[in-house]
Order: structure tokens, then C-alpha cells, then sequence
């Protein structure tokens, strides 16, 4: 079973004039096995004629064509968007009063699975004219499953409300201020309640346009919450948000799903772990397939996902597994000293900002962790020149690169040319370094302006560490980056750092990635956009105790896999670790 799949906005058949078509061996014989669509002036492979010897795919200089083979059993998918396009098998399974969690890469069809479970279209089985829903197929394709009663209970109608991905749109779509804008949508007389319990208390009469990127996103989950609806989906609702505000708004997920059925994406492993019943994971190519895997308990679907292996399935979707240290306390050498910065104070209007003095040494990481608007982008900033200290001057001679939290798409040129404003080359060891680790080949010669938020994070990162400096500041740069991503983003850090003579200071949210990627941590205390305090650098050990005892939460690490996994509230071992001052290692 062969699929072809083109993607279509990059093809560009004026600039290549067809070399899929030129030089196509079945062409060549005289089948048509690649013609050109009148309408569009695209090619069309025919997936009967074509014998996968995959000339197009080397020859196409935009990377446009993929060809795979797939294992007969997967002649039919449950969607297809069009010829040569993106095809989904199999659906995750939705339950009512609990909550599906859905891990997978971006692209791999985790919103077109939602489009379908929501009946905004209906499954097509591959027949990409069909537009209505077709009972019969239905019932072939889900004989015997829960989906045949779920596709039965559609046709009375499901209200599906969803929270979108990308909270930065919102205020291009909606006006008013906080309060107005909560009035209007709350049909479920909750929103008072989710304001506390997220901690939205005091932007309720500001206007969406002035909220930062972590208040966006939990008004977002508050109106998605507040609204009347059957099914709830959640599309990455930790991005933006500190530690602590991610699991207010797992707990309320959760409390949703005691009511209504709920799904999730995220690509936080934490706090996936934490909110999920169950999971299903999603694999296969990006943006050319994705097959849905069985649903399995939270803890195995998640090892299995850093397994890279489904072995009900007998499929392999990764070719390495992830593996975590046993301890996240790295036993290296000190290196030598690159900046000893003094004790730093910083005061806007209504805010203060007091940190500890410190040292940054060669091949070190340092994690920065904390609640949202206690400093952390501040102190970065003090670091990188940007903000002076009120009571010292920084003097240093170093080079800081910066990857700021919010990031302007301010370059009018292709990512090719502002990668190469800032060092990048053509060489094969840029190619291995940068742009492979970070899925940059494919977008070069696009625009910043016609990116999507993933892809502009990973530009952005790209700048950061293309630069040569002796520091390397990245805030947040995990958001918007999918699990793989993040892991192959951390791996990058630590690469570029630990042969070397720089450092890097990182700061992250998300406590699969700082467990990663750090050898110590600065911890941020205080009170919310009030004032903030920050640590020296400490081990991970301390800091993640001193952190975590703060947030209330411990974690325990899963025996298999060794990542940190969050313990449920008031457990046995929750109050075990509690009582001891363990809040992040269990001591042997
Ligand atoms: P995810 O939600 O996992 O990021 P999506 O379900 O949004 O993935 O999309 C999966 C793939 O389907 C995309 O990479 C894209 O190639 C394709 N796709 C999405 N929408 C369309 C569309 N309207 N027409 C054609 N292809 C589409
Ligand atoms: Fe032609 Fe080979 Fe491409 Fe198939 S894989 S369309 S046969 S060039
Ligand atoms: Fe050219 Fe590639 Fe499009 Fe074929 S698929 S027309 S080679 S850009």
C-alpha cells in the first residue's frame, strides 16, 4: 500500500518547471504516473501507476513530495483532505467524564481528528467529495467500537468548544476588556470562580489587547470553560503559563471533565501526566499521515511515546528512545568563570526586583524557574544589557545572544537571509548543528511573516544560538514546541554548551525540559507582578526542592523512564516527601 503526498502550498512548479515530472522513470515510459492538475497547474501523482522508486522526492527542490509505503491494512483512512493529501487513520477515542489526553508531533492530525469527533466534517474515508455522512461506512469502518455509538449520538448534535493553539490571535478577534468579554460568554455561571482559582483577578478591566501572553491564555481556557458545549478540547493550555498556574488549570480541567467529555493536547509531559485519564498517541509523518494509536493508561502511553515503540502495534515510530539521568545532578567539572555578576536591584512602578549575587561558568546550563511577573525576563535582560540594574552597572566585555520570550517578527526577508544577518552559513556543519536539529530546511526561503508560531520559536531559537557570544539567554523556549521539539531543543542547548566556553541560561516552565536540560537552577520567589526574588544558582536539587516547596506539588520519578512525574495531591507518597523536604528526589 503506497500513498503520495504532495504538499501542495510548496510546490512551486514555475520555479522548477517540473523536474518530478522530467525525470519520473514511469513518466519517461510514457504512463501517466504524474500529470498536471488544469485548475492549479500542480502536479498529481497517481498512487496506482507509481512504483515508489522515489526519484520525484530526491528531485523536487522544495522537499514538496513524499512517498510512503504503509502496511495494507491501512488502505482506508477515516480522512483525507484531498488527492495527494494529508491522510488520518483510525480516531482517538472520546469518554464522557474523562479527560483524553493526545500526544503527538504538530502536523500529525491531532486537529483534524477533533474536526471529525466534533462533526464539523464528516469522515471521509478517503472519498474527499463526500460531504455528507455516510451510516453505512460508518458502520464498516466502526463495527463493533465505541465510535459506532458515538457517530449514532453525533447526529442529534454535539456542540464542541474549543481553545485554540495559537492564544496570540485572540485579540485580533475579539475586543473589550477582560470583564465584557466574560460576560458575554460565560453560559455555565463559572467564570467568577475560574477568575480566582486562575488568578485573573486583576486584569478583569484591562483591555484584551494589553494582556501578556500567560493571561491570555487563562481568560482563553476561561471562556472555553465558561461556555455551554458536550465535548471540550483544550489545544496546548499550558503555554505561557509558570508551573503553578499549569496545574490550577489542569485541576479545573479536570473538575470540567466531571461534567462533559474532554480532550487535551499537550506537549507539557508533566502536566499531560498529571490531567489525563487516558491517552492515545498519534504517529506517523507530519503533514503526510498520522495513525492513531489505542487508547492506554496515562503512564504507559507516555513511556511508550519516549519508547518510541507501540508494542500492541508491533511499531516502531521513532528509531531511538528518551532517556532521562537518573539524577538530574550532573557530575561534571566546574568550569572556569565567565561572568560574576553582584547583587542586582530593579524597581519599575509597582515592582520590585532583588536577586542574589552569582557566578556562570564555563559548559554550565542554568534552568530558571519561578512563577510568572517575578523577574525572570527582567534579570535576563539586566544579564544581556538590555534593562540596567538601579544599583550597579554590569561591566562586561562578553557577547550575550538573546532569545526574548515574546518574539517580534521585525525582519523583512526570507529566514535564509536573517539566519545569515547573523553568522549562519551554507556548510554542512551549520545544515547538521542548527538547521536539522530545529526543522529549519524546510522554511528557509519563506517569510518570517508567513510563519506559524512553532516555526518562529524555532527561528528564533536558531538566531539565539547562530551567534557567537559567551552567554546564551533563551526565555521560554519550549512554547509552542511539540514534544519532539522540546526534546530535540534541550539536546541542541546542551550540545552547543557543554564543549565549550560559554554558558547558557534557560528559562523554562515546563519540568520535563528545565530536568533536562539543566546542571543548576536560579529560583524566583515573590509575589506576582508585586516583587520578586531571585536565588543564586543553586544545584538542581536544592532549587527544584525550594521551587516545588513553594508551588506545593512534588514529583516522584517514574522507574522506568526516569522522567519527573508530578504526584497526585495528598497521596501517600505526596505527604511522605512532603513530611521529609524531598519534594523532587526520593531519596533511596
Ligand atoms: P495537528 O493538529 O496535529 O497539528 P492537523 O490536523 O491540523 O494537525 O493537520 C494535519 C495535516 O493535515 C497538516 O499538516 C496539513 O498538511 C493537513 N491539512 C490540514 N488542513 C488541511 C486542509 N484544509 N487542506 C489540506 N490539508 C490540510
Ligand atoms: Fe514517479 Fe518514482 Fe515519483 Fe513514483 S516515486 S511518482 S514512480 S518518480
Ligand atoms: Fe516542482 Fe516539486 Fe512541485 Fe514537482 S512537486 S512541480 S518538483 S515543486
Amino acid at each position: 500500500m503506497r500513498i503520495a503526498v504532495i504538499e501542495f502550498d510548496k510546490c512551486k512548479p514555475k520555479k522548477c518547471k517540473y523536474m518530478c515530472i522530467k525525470y519520473c522513470p514511469r513518466v519517461r515510459m510514457g504512463d501517466e504516473t504524474i500529470t498536471i492538475n488544469k485548475e492549479t497547474k500542480k502536479p498529481i501523482i497517481s498512487e496506482e501507476l507509481c512504483v515508489g522508486c522515489g526519484i520525484c522526492v530526491h528531485k523536487c527542490p522544495f522537499g514538496a513530495i513524499h512517498i510512503v509505503n504503509l502496511p495494507e491494512e491501512l488502505k482506508t483512512p477515516v480522512y483525507q483532505y484531498g488527492e495527494n493529501s494529508f491522510r488520518l487513520y483510525r480516531l482517538p477515542m472520546p469518554k464522557e467524564n474523562h479527560v483524553l489526553g493526545i500526544i503527538g508531533s504538530n502536523g500529525i492530525g491531532k486537529t483534524t481528528a477533533l474536526r471529525i469527533l466534533s462533526s464539523e466534517v464528516v469522515p471521509n474515508f478517503g472519498d474527499w467529495n463526500l460531504k455528507t455522512l455516510d451510516k453505512e461506512k460508518v458502520l464498516e469502518y466502526f463495527r463493533g467500537s465505541e465510535l459506532q455509538t458515538y457517530f449514532e449520538k453525533l447526529e442529534t448534535g454535539i456542540k464542541a468548544i474549543m481553545k485554540p493553539q495559537y492564544i496570540d490571535k485572540i485579540p485580533k478577534a475579539i475586543s473589550g476588556t477582560v470583564s465584557e468579554i466574560l460576560e458575554r460568554t460565560d453560559e455555565r455561571g463559572v467564570s467568577e470562580a475560574l477568575i480566582k482559582r486562575l488568578g485573573i483577578e486583576n486584569c478583569l478591566e484591562r483591555d484584551v489587547k494589553n494582556l501578556s501572553g500567560g493571561e491570555l491564555q487563562r481568560l482563553a481556557i476561561i471562556v472555553a470553560m465558561s461556555r455551554e458545549g458536550d465535548i471540550y478540547y483544550f489545544d496546548e493550555p499550558s503555554s505561557y503559563l509558570d508551573i503553578y498556574q499549569r496545574l490550577n488549570v489542569a485541576r479545573s480541567i479536570r473538575e470540567l471533565a466531571k461534567e462533559k467529555t474532554v480532550i487535551v493536547v499537550e506537549h507539557d509531559l508533566a502536566v499531560l501526566d498529571y490531567l489525563s485519564d487516558y491517552v492515545h498517541i498519534l504517529y506517523g509523518v507530519s503533514g503526510v499521515y498520522g495513525i492513531v494509536s489505542s487508547p492506554m493508561g496515562v503512564r504507559v502511553g507516555i513511556n511508550t511515546y519516549l519508547d518510541g515503540y507501540l508494542k500492541d502495534e508491533n511499531v516502531r515510530f521513532r528509531s531511538r528512545r528518551i532517556e532521562f539521568d537518573v539524577l538530574s545532578e550532573r557530575q561534571k567539572p566546574v568550569g572556569k568563570t565567565i561572568l560574576k555578576y553582584p547583587e542586582l536591584v530593579k524597581k519599575f512602578s509597582g515592582f520590585d526586583l532583588h536577586t542574589d549575587s552569582g557566578i556562570l561558568h564555563e559548559r554550565e546550563i542554568i534552568g530558571i524557574i519561578g512563577p510568572n511577573a517575578t523577574g525572570k525576563s527582567t534579570f535576563v535582560k539586566m544579564l544581556a544589557g538590555i534593562e540596567t540594574p538601579d544599583n550597579v552597572e554590569i561591566e562586561t566585555e562578553l557577547k550575550i545572544a538573546y532569545k526574548p520570550q515574546y518574539i517580534k517578527k521585525d525582519f523583512d526577508g526570507t529566514i535564509r537571509e536573517l539566519l545569515r544577518s547573523v553568522g549562519g552559513d551554507e556548510s554542512g556543519y551549520y545544515r547538521s548543528e542548527i538547521i536539522e536539529p530545529l526543522e529549519l530546511e524546510r522554511i528557509l526561503d519563506s517569510n518570517i511573516e508567513n510563519i506559524s508560531g512553532g516555526e518562529l520559536q524555532r527561528v528564533a531559537i536558531a538566531v539565539c544560538l547562530t551567534q557567537e557570544a559567551d552567554i546564551y539567554l533563551l526565555d521560554e523556549p519550549s512554547a509552542y514546541l511539540d514534544i519532539e521539539q522540546r526534546l530535540n531543543m534541550t539536546k541542541l542547548v546542551r550540545k552547543k554548551i557543554e564543549n565549550s566556553e560559554k554558558c547558557a541560561l534557560v528559562v523554562e516552565h515546563d519540568i520535563v525540559s528545565v530536568d533536562y536540560i539543566s546542571d543548576k537552577t536560579i529560583v524566583f520567589s515573590g509575589e506576582p507582578g508585586v516583587e520578586g526574588f531571585a536565588s543564586q544558582p543553586l544545584s538542581m536539587r536544592e532549587g527544584m526542592n525550594r521551587f516545588l516547596k513553594d508551588v506545593g506539588v512534588t514529583f516522584r520519578r517514574d522507574h522506568d523512564t526516569k522522567r519527573p512525574r508530578a504526584n497526585k495531591i495528598d497521596s501517600q507518597l505526596d505527604r511522605k516527601q512532603k513530611s521529609s523536604g524531598e519534594y523532587y528526589y526520593i531519596k533511596k
